[in-house]
């Protein structure tokens, strides 16, 4: 890797920055966070991948989520390819379409109907839109760290105190959208109280990753999520659980069922769900009751379309991928595996005196070089990340291609081996001693 002759993914990294801005199609891809050269990746198969100069990689990314069955599971790819060969895209409604919304209803009991779109963004962004449409109201929370996708409304900052709305995270997103966009601290109970005591007749809907793995990996505490359902009841809001992560892959019933279990009689009003409904194609979906859908066109007044949405080679991947992880026992060996290696890399850190803590659910895991797990984005931006960076690039060197920068969660497929978990630790034990 050290050697002078420039390697082909960054032959090939030089080639796309002339065409593409950054040379990625998602900014994350291009290693900024921890520096060197993002790898092109040629093909994957179970749990590993291959770059461009044949390097192969245990893959913890999983395309972020999606490949729950890891890459290429041969009752997937027969699907898709049976599924290609009957047409790509029709514009007009598909049995599989029916199929694939009745999989997603079965298993999360506070949908009774779902609209299937293309990517997480879209949902995100279309599920506000309802929650405004159905309420009349144009206001909405989210939480500092949570990330919902990079529609307008949703790239948003806290501002300097409770009673100033949101600044725009991005150029490009004009203040009067953010101004409708009160953030706050999440797991925050006080937050959320002034919020709706100040606001809470214009509130259209609070919008939250239960757990929340785009700042790696933060759990919303069950009594913030109580008083939150609480608070949403009294004052006519909608609460939004944005599962596009979570969703079929920290359980099967998703985080939802997860509350259910602790806070009797727990729903959130509207799901929105990408990545392992799609099984790695452009799917996602928002869902809620027939009582709140009605209002979505062409039922109601909330617009919302798309040409390639259920696009039928999309449908067959997500529908081949839920059919596999709906097995028994499926999500408890999946769960059991992830906390093998997080407890396995919890125990090499401890080995080489590093502070490290771990937590994981199904098959989608975090970890910080802090000594306890951080509550909200504050905390997790204390984590040392010098030192991730570190442990990230030993890991690449050795075949471990974790997520590239520290505010991101890992995932494990049921494609992952004991021995491909084994290999992580023991590349761990290495890496943590140098650090
Ligand atoms: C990935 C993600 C999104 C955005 O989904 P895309 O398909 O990338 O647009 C939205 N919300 C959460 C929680 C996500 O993890």
């Amino acid at each position: 890797m050290s050697s002078s002759v420039p390697d082909r993914n960054q032959v090939l990294f030089e080639r796309a920055q002339r065409v593409i801005p950054g040379g990625v199609n998602s900014p994350v891809r291009a290693f900024r966070a921890v520096g060197g050269t993002p790898r092109f990746i040629d093909r994957a198969q179970g749990p590993y991948m291959w770059d461009a100069a044949g390097q192969r990689y245990i893959d913890y990314i999983g395309s972020w989520g999606p490949m729950i069955l890891g890459h290429g599971h041969p009752e997937v790819l027969e699907a898709v390819q049976r599924a290609a060969v009957e047409g790509f895209s029709f514009g007009a409604p598909t049995e599989r379409e029916i199929e694939l919304a009745e999989a997603i209803v079965a298993e999360v009991p506070s949908i009774e109907q779902v609209r299937l779109v293309s990517s997480g963004t879209e949902a995100g962004m279309s599920a506000i839109r309802l929650a405004r449409g159905a309420t009349g109201r144009s206001m909405i929370i989210k939480f500092e760290g949570c990330y919902h996708g990079h529609a307008d409304a949703l790239l948003v900052k806290a501002g300097s105190g409770l009673a100033t709305f949101g600044h725009p995270t991005s150029a490009g997103v004009p203040p009067e959208v953010a101004q409708h966009t009160l953030v706050l601290e999440y797991n925050n109970v006080e937050q959320i109280e002034a919020a709706f005591a100040q606001h809470g007749d214009r509130i259209a809907c609070v919008m939250i990753e239960p757990i929340a793995g785009n700042m790696n990996f933060v759990r919303a505490q069950v009594p913030f999520v109580a008083r939150i359902r609480e608070l949403c009841d009294r004052h006519g809001a909608l609460f939004v659980f944005d599962e596009v992560m979570t969703g079929f892959r920290v359980a099967l019933g998703s985080a939802q069922s997860l509350y259910a279990q602790a806070i009797p009689g727990f729903r959130p009003d509207i799901s929105v769900f990408g990545k392992v409904i799609g099984g790695g194609m452009p799917l996602a979906a928002f869902g809620t009751t027939r009582e709140v859908m009605k209002h979505l066109a062409p039922l109601g007044g909330v617009y919302q379309a798309g040409t390639l949405s259920g696009n039928p080679v999309a449908t067959a991947c997500g529908l081949a991928t839920l059919r596999l992880i709906r097995q028994p026992g499926f999500f408890e060996a999946l769960g059991a595996k992830t906390r093998t290696l997080v407890d396995g890399l919890a125990e090499a850190a401890r080995a080489a005196g590093v502070p490290f803590v771990t937590d994981s659910q199904g098959g989608m895991f975090g970890f910080f070089f802090l000594p306890e797990l951080p509550q909200h984005y504050q905390a997790v931006m204390t984590s040392d990340n010098a030192r991730f960076n570190r442990f990230f690039h030993g890991l690449l060197d050795r075949g471990v291609y974790l997520a590239p920068a520290l505010y991101e969660a890992g995932f494990v497929s049921a494609a992952h081996t004991d021995a491909d978990i084994a290999a992580t630790i023991e590349a761990a034990r290495e890496v943590m001693r140098t650090l």
